[in-house]
């Protein structure tokens, strides 16, 4: 089942997913050459406490920091640390908050510095598939055309998209249905209706789709090593376009014109 919420609670996942964007745009004026991936962690920790919100990933299923920073050849799930962000790099920021019960969740990647052609195109690639699968997210449609919009989107720039990692369904649970490929299944999957809220997140590859997870359990790596993008907005189905949740004064539609201002 997947849930639908009442405008009280989008209210509520209004308020949690506006905390997740303002402190996503802190951290990706701070990322720039020099500084830590734990430094970013720990700004992004006291951000969300002080907004009266506690870091939802922390603990979750044992993760041992409050976000997940991807650089480069990561694709999700990197463990903050003692990594120093270097010029030319993507660094991948993904947060997520539970405030009164309801949880925010939502992704930018960044150039740290100036990259290279193939890194600058990977990251617009990505941002745009974010926002065509949040167009296609309307009801009425179904489950599938969100997978489908992501995969025409990068397709044509010969990129691949990620199998192993999914979007998901969010609301009282950080991870609800339905799973959201951002490929085509084969299958429609379920009809969208108004009132789902839906965490799309489209993780892209300049190289391969395949997958490898570190030892650490956590960090997940491109096994040919070339570098990953990843953009996520947390929204709400709705009749005609979608309510973009994870948005704030300074976090715009497309995450790739709340970056370089
Ligand atoms: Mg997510």
């Amino acid at each position: 089942m997947i849930a639908i919420r009442t405008e009280r609670e989008i209210v509520l996942l209004r308020d949690a997913n506006r905390i997740v964007a303002e402190v996503l745009c802190a951290l990706a004026d701070r990322a720039e050459a020099g500084i830590t991936t734990a430094e970013l962690d720990a700004i992004a920790e006291r951000m969300i406490r002080a907004a009266g919100a506690e870091p939802s990933f922390l603990g979750y299923q044992g993760f041992p920091a409050s976000t997940c920073i991807s650089v480069d050849e990561v694709i999700v799930h990197g463990i903050p640390g003692s990594r120093r962000l270097k010029d030319g790099q993507i660094c991948s920021l993904d947060v997520g908050v539970r405030y009164k019960g309801y949880y925010g969740d939502a992704a930018l990647s960044v150039p740290v510095g100036e990259v290279n052609e193939e890194r600058q195109r990977l990251l617009e690639a990505t941002d745009r598939a974010l926002a065509n699968a949040i167009d296609a997210a309307r009801a009425g449609n179904y489950l599938e055309d969100i997978g489908r919009a992501v995969e025409e989107t990068v397709r044509p720039e010969g990129f691949s998209v990620v199998r192993n990692f999914v979007g998901h369904g969010i609301g009282t649970e950080m991870h609800a249905e339905p799973q959201i490929p951002n490929f085509s299944t084969g299958r429609r999957g379920p009809k969208l209706k108004a009132g789902m809220v839906l965490a799309i997140e489209p993780m892209i590859n300049a190289g391969t789709h395949e997958v490898k997870v570190l030892e650490d359990g956590w960090t997940a790596i491109t096994a040919d090593h070339r570098p990953s993008a990843h953009f996520e907005h947390s929204i709400v189905v709705r009749e005609g376009d979608a309510e973009i949740l994870s948005i704030s004064p300074v976090a715009t539609r497309r995450w790739g014109e709340c970056v370089k201002r």
